[in-house]
């Protein structure tokens, strides 16, 4: 299990659940032309389900797996796996 960061974060960004996440596991995709579009995102495996974070996000953006859309679900693994071989996203 893990949490998941949707759409409602994108153009908000305010970094609100990063200071609250005990395992420092939620990232900012680089500021690239094609990462505007895309929300912060939670590392899947490295996320311990505290569920911290949900409550602090001012837009509602943070779900638990079992709640969160599937797409947004991908998404975040996908980021967490270029990550792990980048170093970065
Ligand atoms: S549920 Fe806890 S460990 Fe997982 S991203 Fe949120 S604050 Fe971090
Ligand atoms: S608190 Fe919500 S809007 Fe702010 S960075 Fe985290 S997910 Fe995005």
């Amino acid at each position: 299990m893990t949490y998941v960061i949707q759409e409602p974060c994108v153009g908000v960004k305010d970094t609100a659940c990063v200071e609250v996440c005990p395992v420092d596991c939620i990232y900012e995709t680089d500021p690239r032309e094609d990462t505007n579009m895309l929300p912060m995102f939670i590392h899947n495996e490295e996320c311990i389900d505290c569920g911290a974070c949900e409550p602090e996000c001012p837009v509602d953006a943070i779900r638990v797996e079992d709640e969160a859309e599937d797409r947004w679900l991908q998404i975040n693994i996908l980021l967490s796996e270029e990550q792990d071989i980048n170093g970065g996203v």
